[in-house]
């Protein structure tokens, strides 16, 4: 099992980290288009959505990603990454993979809050003790298609949700030691391998 995770900003280096930890056999930082070659799962992080954005283009990984996405290959987006995901932006009238059958809100938890830890409880996750979850001027999903299974909400918002190949979280999981949300993408990328 071959995991990428794009290298562009963001907290690169605690994604690889944690999917080491929850069993990855390989992880490695994608930069360039060729880095893509071979991936069974991609981790998108979090950071600024607009700068990670410019740079896939820049950098000519969005087209890739996009096809790969399209193809099956399973995606993990957190925060920023659930934004480059999303199907709309709120607000906007373009997006940016624009794979994922959401409508997804930036900012969305107040900005006096720019960040806060949250005892969650995640649909499908090991085990029933709640998962702790870091805020950090987080987006929320304010609409999901009919395909989107919502595995999270806090405060009446959805913030993590599944879409065949596509999981997203509004959240930060590189960021706790529990790395059972890692975990469930590994067992999406399992699936997937085993239906190839
Ligand atoms: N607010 C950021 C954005 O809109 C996301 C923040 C994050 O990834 N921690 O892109």
């Amino acid at each position: 099992m071959k995991i990428g995770v794009l290298a562009l900003q963001g907290a690169v280096a605690e994604h690889i980290k944690s999917l080491q930890q929850a069993g990855a056999d390989e992880v490695v930082a994608v930069k360039w288009p060729k880095d893509l070659e071979g991936l069974d799962g991609l981790v998108l992080p979090g950071g600024e959505s607009t700068t990670i954005g410019k740079l896939m283009n820049k950098y000519e990984l969005m087209e890739p990603i996009r096809e790969m996405a399209k193809r099956g290959v399973p995606m993990f987006g957190t925060c920023a990454g659930l934004i480059l995901l999303a199907g709309r932006i709120n607000g906007q009238d373009w997006s940016h993979l624009g794979v994922f059958d959401t409508l997804v809100d930036r900012n969305s938890f107040g900005r006096q809050v720019d960040s806060f830890e949250a005892d969650l409880q995640v649909r499908g996750l090991e085990g029933d003790q709640p998962y702790p979850a870091v805020f950090i001027r987080a987006p929320h999903i304010m609409e999901v298609g009919a395909n989107v299974d919502v595995l999270c909400t806090y405060q009446d918002r959805i913030v993590t949700a599944r879409q065949g190949n596509l999981l997203g979280a509004s959240f930060h999981p590189e960021l706790t030691d529990d790395v059972r949300l890692h975990k469930y993408f590994l067992g999406m990328v399992q699936e997937a391998k085993a239906t190839v």
